[in-house]
C-alpha cells in the first residue's frame, strides 16, 4: 500500500474519463426502446474495453501496485464502457474492500501505525470512488432512459423536435424529424432540405417561417404540406418558441408533428358528413314532392291561362295587340318562376360539396320558404315572417343553409299538428345582433320538454313514429362547419324556438 489515496483518485478519473470519451462515441444507447443496438460498436466496445483493462493490469503489475484498487479501476473502466451494470460494479467494490482488508490484516499491517494509515485512506477513496462512479452511472442510465422514453414519445405520437435560426442554413432535428421529411437518419439538416420537402404551394408560408424567426419572433406556428419525391402529400403542424438570443440571433425549439392521418379522417368526416345532409335533403325532397308538385304547378296554370287569353286577344276581328303583349309578359314571368323552382330543387338534389359565399340571409330565408309555402299551408299553419337581417351578410352555402331552414320549418309544422287549426302560428324572424345575424323558427306546439332539450341535436333522437332523428343532428353539424352556433328554448304548452346565429360578414367586397 504505498500509493496515496490522491493519486489513486486522479488515476481512476483520467482512467474513466479516457473510457467515457472512447466509448460514449463508440457505445449507441443501450435504452432505445426500438432502436437496435449496432452489434459492430458492442464487439469494438468489448475488444477495446478488453485491451484498456488489460493495458492497466500490465502497468499496474510492472508498479507493484495493489490488487484491489487495480481490479476496481478496470471494473470501473468497463462501467464507463457501459459494459457492467451497477450491481457488477458494486459487487466487486465489495469485493476489493474486502481484499484489501485481508491483505491488510494477512500481512500483519495492523502492527504499523503508517500501513494501518495507508489502508484507511485507501478503504476511504475505494469507498468514495464507488459511490461516486455508481451515482454518476445511475444519472447518466436515468438520462439515457429519460432520452429512450422521450425518443419512443417522438415516435408514438410522429412528433420530432428541431431547432433552427432564422438567419441561418444549419438546423438539428430529432431521428422523427427526419422521418417526418423523409431523410436518411444521418443526413445534416439545412433549411434547403426542409424547403424542398415544401409543397410548392406552401413555400411563401415555409419562408415566412424564418423570416418570423429573423425577426426574433417569441413564438411560430404554423400548418404545411409536404410533398414527398413520390408525390405522396403529408400535413405537418409546427409550433415553435424562441429559446435564446445571442449576438443577435435567436435560437428556436420547435416541434413538428405529422398530422396526415387527422387531416385525412377529418376530410373523410366532412365527406361523410356531406354525404348525409345530401341523403336527407332528398329524402325531405321527396316528403315535400306534393308541395313542390305544387309550387310548380302555379306557374304552369298561370301560363295556360295567360297562353289561352293571349290567342282570345289575337283572335279578336280586330286583335288588340297591346292586351295580347302583356299576356305574353305575364307568360314569360311565370315560366321564369316554375324555371327558377325547378332549379332550387335541383340544386338541393344535386350532390356537391358545400361552397360558402356571401350572401344575404334574409334571401335565403325567402327562398327557403318558398319551397315549404305550400306545406305550411297544407297544415293550416299562418306564417309570420319579419325579416329584418336585410344588410347582414353571411358566409355559407346557400343550399346546406336552406336545408336547415327547411328542416326547422318543416319540424315546426309537425309539432303544430296536435293544436287547433286558429292557434297555428309558425313566426320567422331574423335579426342582427352583435356581430352575428339570428334566425328564430318559433311554434305554438305543445314545446319541448326539459328533459328532451340537451338530447336534441344528438343523432337519431326522434319522437316522432317515422322519424329518423337525423334533421337537427344535421342541422347542427352544417351551422357547425360555418362557425355558427344552432339551440333551442321552449316552455312546455307554449311552443318551441330554434334558433342558429352566424357569424355577420364585412359587407364590403
Ligand atoms: P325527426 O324529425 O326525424 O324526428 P329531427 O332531428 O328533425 O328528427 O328532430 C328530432 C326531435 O326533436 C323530433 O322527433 C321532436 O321530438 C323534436 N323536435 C324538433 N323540433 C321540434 C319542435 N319545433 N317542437 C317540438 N319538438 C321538436
Amino acid at each position: 500500500m504505498n500509493r496515496s489515496a490522491n493519486t489513486d483518485n486522479w488515476r481512476l478519473r483520467l482512467q474513466l474519463g479516457v473510457g467515457r470519451l472512447f466509448f460514449k462515441h463508440l457505445r449507441p444507447n443501450t435504452f432505445s426502446p426500438g432502436t437496435h443496438q449496432n452489434p459492430v460498436f458492442t464487439s469494438l466496445g468489448w475488444v477495446v474495453g478488453v485491451i484498456v483493462a488489460c493495458g492497466i493490469f500490465v502497468i499496474n503489475s510492472e508498479t507493484h501496485t495493489d490488487w484491489a484498487p487495480t481490479i476496481l479501476y478496470i471494473t470501473l473502466l468497463l462501467m464507463a464502457a457501459n459494459l457492467f451494470s451497477i450491481s457488477v460494479v458494486i459487487t466487486v467494490a465489495v469485493f476489493c474492500i474486502g481484499l484489501l482488508t485481508a491483505l491488510y490484516v494477512y500481512n500483519g499491517g495492523y502492527h504499523q501505525w503508517s500501513s494501518t494509515t495507508g489502508y484507511f485512506r485507501c478503504l476511504t477513496a475505494l469507498s468514495a470512488i464507488t459511490f461516486l462512479a455508481v451515482r454518476s452511472k445511475h444519472a447518466a442510465d436515468c438520462l439515457r432512459q429519460n432520452e429512450a422514453y422521450l425518443l419512443g414519445a417522438q415516435r408514438l405520437s410522429q412528433t420530432g423536435s428541431i431547432g433552427f435560426h432564422g438567419d441561418s442554413e444549419t438546423m438539428t432535428w430529432s431521428d422523427e424529424s427526419a422521418r417526418i421529411f423523409e431523410y436518411p437518419l444521418h443526413v445534416t439538416p439545412t433549411t434547403s432540405l426542409v424547403l424542398a420537402r415544401i409543397h410548392p404551394e406552401d413555400q411563401l408560408l415555409a419562408r415566412a417561417v424564418f423570416a418570423q424567426a429573423a425577426r426574433h419572433q417569441p413564438q411560430i406556428e404554423i400548418k404545411l404540406r409536404l410533398r414527398m419525391p413520390d408525390e405522396r402529400i403529408k400535413h405537418i403542424h409546427m409550433i415553435a418558441t424562441a429559446l435564446s438570443s445571442h449576438q443577435g440571433r435567436t435560437e428556436y425549439l420547435g416541434a413538428i408533428m405529422d398530422v396526415t392521418a387527422s387531416k385525412q379522417a377529418e376530410e373523410a368526416l366532412f365527406h361523410a358528413r356531406t354525404q348525409l345532409a345530401h341523403v336527407t335533403r332528398v329524402t325531405s325532397l321527396g316528403e315535400l314532392a306534393a308541395s313542390i308538385a305544387h309550387e310548380v304547378n302555379q306557374p304552369l296554370t298561370a301560363i295556360t291561362s295567360s297562353g289561352e287569353a293571349c290567342r282570345r286577344w289575337l283572335e279578336r276581328p280586330q286583335p288588340d295587340l297591346k292586351e295580347a303583349l302583356d299576356s305574353l309578359d305575364r307568360i314569360v314571368a311565370s315560366a321564369c318562376r316554375a324555371s327558377d323552382i325547378i332549379s332550387r330543387i335541383r340544386a338541393m338534389s344535386r350532390k356537391c360539396d358545400p361552397l360558402r359565399q356571401r350572401q344575404s340571409l334574409d334571401d335565403i330565408v325567402s327562398e327557403s320558404l318558398c319551397l315549404v309555402r305550400q306545406e305550411i299551408s297544407h297544415h293550416g299553419i299562418s306564417p309570420k315572417v319579419e325579416l329584418a337581417a336585410g344588410a347582414g351578410l353571411v358566409n355559407v352555402d346557400r343550399v346546406q343553409l336552406q336545408q336547415v331552414i327547411i328542416n326547422l320549418i318543416i319540424n315546426a309544422c309537425h309539432a303544430m299538428e296536435v293544436v287547433g287549426v286558429g292557434q297555428r302560428i309558425l313566426h320567422v324572424r331574423s335579426w342582427i345582433s352583435a356581430d352575428e345575424v339570428v334566425l328564430e323558427v318559433a311554434d305554438q306546439g305543445p314545446g319541448i320538454s326539459a328533459e328532451v332539450l340537451p338530447s336534441l341535436f344528438n343523432p337519431f333522437f326522434t319522437t316522432k313514429e317515422k322519424g329518423l332523428g337525423m334533421g337537427l343532428s344535421i342541422c347542427r353539424s352544417i351551422i357547425d362547419f360555418h362557425g355558427g352556433r344552432i339551440w333551442a328554448t321552449s316552455t312546455v304548452g307554449q311552443g318551441a324556438s330554434l334558433r342558429f346565429a352566424l357569424p355577420l360578414q364585412d359587407a364590403t367586397p
